[in-house]
């Protein structure tokens, strides 16, 4: 198979693989659950035979349509192809959001889909049955390189089946690092996967080359992880990089690195494989991010695939996956703590309702924020503030007191939604009931 074969082939499989995702915030494109439905009904429109949530079905180009497509991407000086993002799609790029908010074209792909291990879950387990692709190092690092330098793709995330065990696989995944940093002189933005058992060496050494670094936790603790991936240890082989990760950081000064900064670090849970709730869920992303200081934690509904043990298993609705993002930012922006989040007595958060939305209606609407008093804690509890918002308003108080709705509009911070739940110089402010 040729190279650009291969790497079509790797892209079909990365649909579970959220991380980098420039619309995991986006609400699904299903109707949001009214308080009847039952927290695993699916949406209309929603069925497990769907790829996934973003739509990254296979192409179905062949590769000789692909060394087409990329040679009008590659040509120098030459029109871009009038289908250029079709074309990079097809190959696994797609947009991503930087901290900042700036979109780069970033390359998702696998050095290989083989693997040994038999996650209950994953397209890629052991013995399914269907066609692989491997890449050497040095040729992953040149196709991309080529795909850079012809700006198909600026950023690489780069991920791997285990191939020789956890340690080999990490190895060639840093010889690719290597490679591109070196001897292609890349300089942009390169996410890197940490495999299960990496030594801590190479942790490091994944660190000194990367903007961003993670390993999949894939369940919230042992338990779950047994459900999912029985042969994967959740602490020695998962927990434990990220712990060193993070010790890196705190310890080591990042003049080592390429950048002179140490990279960011994220994971990722499968939500709705292992019958775990969402009170699990958040208790291990609230020491991800408040103890080990990862950038995020990245949620995947889960979506039955065919030949592995859980095919029967229902799909996850994907509002759940949306609840729990706006729960996880809550515990990391605004201050929130796990017992402000309204579970159900099950440990889930309502499909029907923002987390932020249901907590300032039982504890905000009889009491009220004053805008032009209220500390920075307590105006991000308001709905329709958030801490771009606060600070504006903080900045505008210096000035004069804020008087009505269109003083906070002026401001650019969500009036409407905030107005249940503040008072503005001693008033309610005027609204219209929200029917939300
Ligand atoms: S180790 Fe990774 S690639 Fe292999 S089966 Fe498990 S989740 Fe899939």
């Amino acid at each position: 198979m040729d190279t650009l074969g291969k790497l079509e082939l790797l892209s079909q499989q990365m649909a579970l693989e959220p991380a980098e995702d420039a619309d995991t915030l986006r609400p699904p494109a299903t109707p949001a659950p009214t308080p009847d439905h039952a927290l695993r009904e699916p949406g209309p429109g929603y069925s497990a035979a769907e790829p996934g949530r973003h739509g990254r079905a296979p192409c179905g180009h062949s590769p000789a349509e692909l060394h087409a497509a990329m040679q009008a991407v590659t040509q120098d000086g030459g029109d871009p192809a009038p289908d250029l993002d079709r074309k990079r799609h097809s190959l696994g790029v797609s947009y991503a959001a930087m901290p900042g908010g700036k979109r780069i074209a970033l390359l998702k792909t696998l050095l290989t889909s083989a693997c040994e291990r038999d996650c209950y879950y994953c397209p890629f387990r052991a013995r399914r049955n269907f066609r692989r692709a491997t890449f050497k190092p040095d040729e992953m690092a040149a196709v991309f390189s080529q795909m850079n330098r012809s700006g198909a793709a600026e950023g690489l995330f780069l991920s791997s089946g285990v191939a020789g065990g956890g340690v080999r696989t990490q190895d060639r995944l840093i010889d690719t690092a290597e490679i591109l940093r070196r001897r292609h002189q890349f300089r942009g933005y390169l996410h890197l996967k940490l495999m299960p058992g990496a030594e801590h060496d190479q942790v490091l050494r994944a660190m000194q080359l990367a903007d961003r670094v993670s390993i999949n936790l894939e369940a919230p603790n042992t338990d779950r992880l047994r459900r999912l991936a029985p042969h994967k240890v959740f602490l020695e082989e998962l927990l434990q990089p990220l712990q060193w990760a993070h010790e890196i950081r705190r310890t080591q000064p990042a003049r080592t690195t390429l950048f002179g900064r140490w990279p960011s670090l994220v994971t990722q849970l499968v939500v709705g494989g292992a019958g775990e709730d969402d009170l699990e869920i958040l208790s291990t992303t609230a020491h991800l991010t408040q103890q080990l200081r990862l950038a995020r934690v990245y949620f995947s509904a889960f979506h039955p695939v065919p030949e592995t043990p859980l095919e029967d298993l229902p799909a996850e609705n994907p509002w759940r996956e949306h609840r729990l993002y706006q729960a996880s930012f809550l515990l990391r922006d605004y201050g929130f703590e796990l017992e402000d989040m309204p579970f159900t007595p099950q440990g889930r958060l309502p499909l029907d309702a923002d987390p932020k939305l249901a907590w300032a209606r039982t504890n905000l609407s009889e009491t009220p924020v004053e805008v032009n008093r209220a500390e920075r804690p307590a105006l991000l509890r308001v709905p329709g503030l958030g801490p771009k918002g606060v600070d504006v308003i903080l900045a505008a108080r210096r000035h004069g007191k804020l008087r009505d709705l269109r003083d906070l509009r002026a401001l650019g911070v969500l009036a409407d939604r905030a107005a249940p739940f503040i008072l503005l110089d001693g008033r309610r402010p005027a609204h219209q009931l929200a029917l939300f």
